[in-house]
């Protein structure tokens, strides 16, 4: 079975994985349709960009409601789409996105209020500085399938607030999430134009980019963060990219093994396993390794699998046929390796997409499991000895987007978290902070550049200018022409007391300072004699 079929040219259907039922069909945009969108997204642009805060807080509160008046449609709708439980997509999707939009609606005012900065000594010559945040334009947003609503819905909702206009590329394989998205803002009273949903498969995707949008908002594989990033070379269009991750887990001999045993469970097989910041790879002190597996299974064992509408399924069938035979592969090497499987490593027999959750132990950082993103629901564990070898173990890959680290010592954990190379790590806790609006979200290494969420998040949004202002502008620079030894002998007094940031070394180079301007001046006044 395949999640989605291309019936006829142009068109896209839509399948739940968890049945192979189609659910719907969409047009394929073309790369002509596509320009003609960003057409209508820029003339979109000079109207919303004027708005006040307050008129852009009404219509991001406005389609909130319409979320609001449709929560079970809308978690249906997503769960049919992805495979993902309906109460996952409620909690992981529905309610953080509305956090979120809330959290924009109420403080990107303040976020992009005007700033003024400390310029130090110059504003001793009546200087001041101020930096404003201006809206870039047209904002493409390129995302996933695995969170099809909150993802491409909160990064709207932050460029929305920031006076940008929308163009929202869904994947192919969650494209009515997509179209959700646009009906709910339209429904909110965005003008025509403002919110664009533009269906279709990477050649979409694709166009969308060389047709040249302000900025490209992508989340997806590495392979196509780097098309993308080579295609907007051509246009110099900044990209943010939230890309793969294969986040470790580091479980400490003093952690609450119980409590670490059930985050790790959840943090491995959430939405199938498909987040990007899913527990890829789970580290645990040799000390108790035996009796905090032993947990890890029999939790896993308990987890009911089955059609995400059931209310006491935990696990829901993945996302595509191609990402199960990923999940495969991955566990088909971990087997020829010598890990050993505890639980699970099967397709379940049934229609649909489904991969029992599956426990590995005797994992380690060669094998293609530990290195690859997997993006299942697979969870290899592997033993460390020392605080130094988890911290080396944990950081022994290509890729960093989350972490997390257990133990009862809050100073241990802040320790090896602050060693980790991760855009965000956790405590005690696990994979959740994309749900957390104002915190940053991003990596580092091949897992992205740049951040979505948080202030960092909206600055992607913006462009900041600066304005510079000279109050009491009746005198020349002492740096402007003509050189002289003098200039020569100011610029070094600039070099050794104006830089050094003191006042009082600045005041002794003032008369100097001040003989200079007046050679300025007169060179100036000179200038007008001579005409
Ligand atoms: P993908 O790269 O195949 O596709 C992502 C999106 O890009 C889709 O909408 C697709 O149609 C589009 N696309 C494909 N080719 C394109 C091109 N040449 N130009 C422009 N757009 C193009 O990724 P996927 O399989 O949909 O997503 C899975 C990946 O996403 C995983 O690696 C996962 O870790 C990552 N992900 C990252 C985050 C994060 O926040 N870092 C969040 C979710 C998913």
């Amino acid at each position: 079975m395949s999640a989605v079929i291309s019936a006829l040219p142009g068109e896209i259907i839509s399948v739940d994985p968890s049945t192979g039922e189609e659910l719907g069909r969409v047009p394929s945009y073309t790369t002509d349709e596509v320009e003609a969108a960003l057409a209508r997204s820029r003339e979109a642009f000079a109207g919303w960009r004027a708005t006040s805060f307050a008129a852009r807080r009404a219509l991001v509160m406005a389609a909130r409601e319409v979320i609001l008046g449709e929560l079970d449609e809308i978690a249906g709708l997503i769960s049919a789409e992805t495979g993902k439980p309906v109460a996952e997509a409620l909690a992981m999707e529905v309610a953080p996105v509305l956090d979120l939009m809330r959290h924009f609606a109420d403080s990107a005012e303040k976020m992009l209020r005007p700033r003024r900065i400390g310029i130090g000594l110059y504003s001793l010559f009546g200087r001041t500085s101020k930096i404003i945040y201006h809206p870039l334009g047209p904002v493409a947003i390129i995302p996933a399938w695995n969170f099809p609503f909150s993802i491409p819905l909160g990064e709207a909702t932050m460029a929305l607030m920031a006076g940008n206009s929308v163009l929202i590329k869904p994947s192919e394989l969650t494209p009515m999430v997509g179209v959700k998205i646009g009906e709910i803002f339209q429904r909110g009273g965005a003008a025509a134009g403002l919110v664009q949903i533009l269906t279709g498969a990477g050649d979409t995707g694709a166009a969308l980019v060389k047709a040249g949008p302000a900025k490209v908002m992508f989340t997806g594989s590495v392979a196509t963060g780097k098309k993308i990033l080579a295609t907007a070379a051509e246009k110099m269009t900044p990209v943010v990219l939230e890309l793969g991750g294969k986040d470790p887990m580091i479980v400490f001999e003093d952690a609450d093994l119980e409590l670490a045993a059930g985050g790790a469970v959840w943090g491995a097989f959430c939405n199938s396993g498909q987040a990007c910041s899913s527990v890829e790879r789970l580290y645990v002190h040799e000390s108790v390794a035996g009796v905090f597996t032993r947990m890890v299974v029999e939790k896993t064992r308990r987890l009911k699998q089955g059609r995400g509408t059931d209310d006491d399924v935990s696990v829901g069938a993945m996302t595509s046929e191609a990402q199960l035979y990923k999940v495969e592969e991955h566990v088909a090497d971990f087997v020829r390796s010598g890990a050993v499987i505890e639980t699970g490593g099967r397709r379940v027999e049934m229609d649909g997409t489904f991969f029992e959750p599956t426990v590995i132990s005797g994992a380690s950082n060669e094998m293609l499991g530990m290195r690859e993103e997997t993006f299942g629901p697979t969870l290899p564990i592997a033993k460390f000895a020392t605080e130094a070898e988890a911290i080396e173990l944990a950081n022994d890959s290509k890729f960093g987007l989350t972490a997390s680290v257990w133990t009862r010592d809050a100073a241990k954990g802040r320790r090896v978290a602050e060693q980790i190379e991760a855009g965000t790590v956790c405590v005690n806790e696990v994979l959740y902070t994309h749900g957390i609006g104002q915190t940053p979200w991003g990596g580092v290494k091949n897992s992205g550049r740049g951040r979505t969420h948080g202030i960092d998040g909206l600055m992607e949004l913006v462009e900041p200018r600066h304005i510079h202002l000279n109050r009491i502008a009746l005198l020349p620079n002492a740096w402007w022409f003509p050189y002289s030894r003098l200039a020569k002998e100011t610029f070094k007094a600039f070099a050794t007391h104006f830089a050094s940031g003191s006042m009082v070394r600045f005041s002794r180079m003032v008369p100097l300072l001040h003989r200079r301007i007046n050679e300025v001046k007169r060179s100036g006044s000179e200038g007008k004699n001579a005409d």
